[in-house]
């Protein structure tokens, strides 16, 4: 469904993404995982026209994207949450809704999806008249999500959605974002820290570091001892969860380098 291939990105003299590659099958659930300046942010919002690429392509459902423009690559079905709250203050829950469907292709059905948003986040229903910005926290981040659900996306792109949700919240969103998928087959590529949580809901992992995707597979391919100590300089105690599989990080250390004295 979705292609990137061989990106490269420069913030002037910031090499950010280096021939970074990978592909998103159709109703997948992708986490992108990796230390804080890996370019896990760069890579989405290349993906979604915000920034300039140097080289490379992206190809969604077999068209390139490269003389796309942002608005059109949203009108093409690909629609990214960015990271923090993003909602308009000055207009209210309900209005911020219906900014979503904006550039929509199709305007019918507006109606009938605000009402599955109301579904899923009862609270943007029970807050539609307030103001987005008297919103808590965690409340205007469902809203960033529910706006961009409006735009009725096949692919949505999710920068770190559960930072800043307390543990309920977080998990509120993930299986929120797991519905979706299975009850629309929305495609999901997601920047997430936690690794448990990475591993937990999604069907492939892609762990960057200095700008390169470095490990792409299933949780129990990428989240490993040493894999985890390449992308973070970290020693972590992993096990199997018993039911399902997928790797659960018990605890971590950060690895010492012990300098080898010269003679
Ligand atoms: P984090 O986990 O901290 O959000 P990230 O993996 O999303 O990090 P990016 O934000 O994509 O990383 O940054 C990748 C690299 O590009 C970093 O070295 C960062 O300092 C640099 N960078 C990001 N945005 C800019 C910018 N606007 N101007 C210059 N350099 C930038």
């Amino acid at each position: 469904m979705l292609k990137v291939e061989k990106l490269n990105v420069h913030y002037g003299v910031i090499h950010a993404l280096k021939d970074v590659s990978m592909e998103v099958k159709e109703g997948e659930i992708v986490s992108l995982i990796g230390a804080n300046g890996a370019g896990k942010t760069t890579l989405l919002q290349t993906i979604s026209g915000l920034l300039k690429k140097t080289s490379g392509e992206v190809v969604f459902l077999g068209k390139s994207m490269n003389k796309v423009s942002a608005k059109n690559i949203v009108k093409e079905g690909i629609t990214q949450v960015p990271e923090g709250r993003h909602i308009f203050s000055g207009m209210s829950v309900y209005e911020n809704l219906l900014m979503g469907a904006y550039l929509r292709k199709d305007k019918d059905g507006i109606k009938a999806d605000l009402q599955d948003i109301y579904q899923r986040f009862p609270i943007l229903e029970k807050r539609s008249s307030q103001d987005a910005s008297t919103l808590s926290g965690g409340e205007q981040q469902m809203l960033a999500m529910g706006r961009a659900l409006m735009a009725r996306p096949k692919i949505l792109l999710l920068d770190e959605p559960t930072t800043y949700l307390d543990i309920a919240h977080q998990l509120e969103i993930l299986e929120l974002l797991r519905d979706l998928n299975r009850e629309e087959q929305t495609t999901i590529i997601l920047v997430i820290h936690d690794l448990n949580q990475a591993a937990k809901f999604a069907d492939h992992v892609i762990g960057m570091k200095q700008g390169r995707a470095l490990y792409c597979g299933k949780a129990q391919e990428v989240i490993r001892e040493q894999q985890l100590l390449q992308l973070y300089d970290i020693h972590a105690k992993i096990v199997q969860d018993e039911e399902h599989g997928y790797p659960i990080c018990m605890d971590y250390a950060l690895h010492k380098h012990t300098d080898i004295p010269e003679h």
